[in-house]
């Protein structure tokens, strides 16, 4: 976004949805707000059996998830979380699925970010939902709520309107690679992108640009309770 306003790009734009339906003045640009946390245990809790790490884990379901507070329904709806022992965090960390910034996203302050913002932090809701549903995963992990780590964790998030990557070249000479969140999954990116520069056109990059909105040539909708799966 920040990028988009000093390149002189419009911050809403016309979009074709996958029906075919034109919409003008949309958000070229959104905030999610990442919910993360850690459970202050010996992360050995969660190696492999013959003591290794793990990869990350994650869980998506709609199988009710109940309090492991005090057994009362969370929700009976879509529902994730992801999860991982993490030595650095102390402990097991992992997160669940973000919720929308409602803020105008001009008005969104971004710094402080992270666990020094006043305003976007985890919910206070969150604590509870995700150790629930790791004890839901893992009996182990039954009645672990006093060891959450109680401090601000997340962040927020930007994402373009159909929460996947824009990777393109504006003004003629500004090459952009938008991630929307996406992380360790664009790794390979970066290569396409050089190549691209080099003047050789990949065809890999085209589902990725900014034209596919207009185009209505847009990425299918997340069945995911996450907006970047
Ligand atoms: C809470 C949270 C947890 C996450 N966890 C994971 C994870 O576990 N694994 C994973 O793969 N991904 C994770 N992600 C996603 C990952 O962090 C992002 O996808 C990734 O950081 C995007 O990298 P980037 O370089 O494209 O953008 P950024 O990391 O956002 O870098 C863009 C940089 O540009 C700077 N900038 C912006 N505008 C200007 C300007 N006008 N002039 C100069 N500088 C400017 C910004 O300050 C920033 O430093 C997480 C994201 C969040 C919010």
């Amino acid at each position: 976004m920040i990028f988009g306003v000093c390149l002189g790009l419009p911050s809403q734009i016309e979009l074709k949805d996958l029906e075919g339906e034109v919409h003008q003045d949309i958000d070229m640009w959104r905030f999610w707000q990442l919910e993360e946390g850690v459970l202050e245990i010996d992360p050995e809790t969660l190696v492999t059996n013959d003591g290794k790490i793990p990869p990350v884990l994650h869980i998506d379901t709609d199988a009710p998830l109940y309090s492991t507070v005090d057994g009362s329904l969370i929700t009976d709806e879509l529902w994730g979380i992801y999860y991982k022992p993490d030595w650095s965090f102390g402990g097991i960390q992992g997160g669940a699925s973000p919720y929308t910034v409602d803020t105008p996203v001009n008005e969104v302050a971004i710094d402080p970010y992270g666990p020094e913002s006043k305003e976007f932090t985890a919910s206070k809701d969150f604590p509870e939902m995700w150790v629930s549903a790791l004890a839901h995963c893992h009996k182990r992990f039954e009645g672990m709520m006093p060891h959450y780590h109680k401090e601000p964790s997340g962040g927020i998030g930007c994402f373009t309107p159909d929460s996947f990557p824009v990777i393109d070249t504006y003004n003629e000479n500004v090459t952009i690679i938008a991630d929307s969140n996406h992380g360790y999954k664009m790794l390979g990116v970066g290569c396409l992108v050089a190549e691209e520069l080099l003047g050789e056109k990949q065809e890999l990059l085209e589902p990725f640009r900014f034209s596919r909105f207009q185009a209505g040539k847009l990425h299918p909708v997340s069945n995911s309770p996450y907006p970047w799966s």
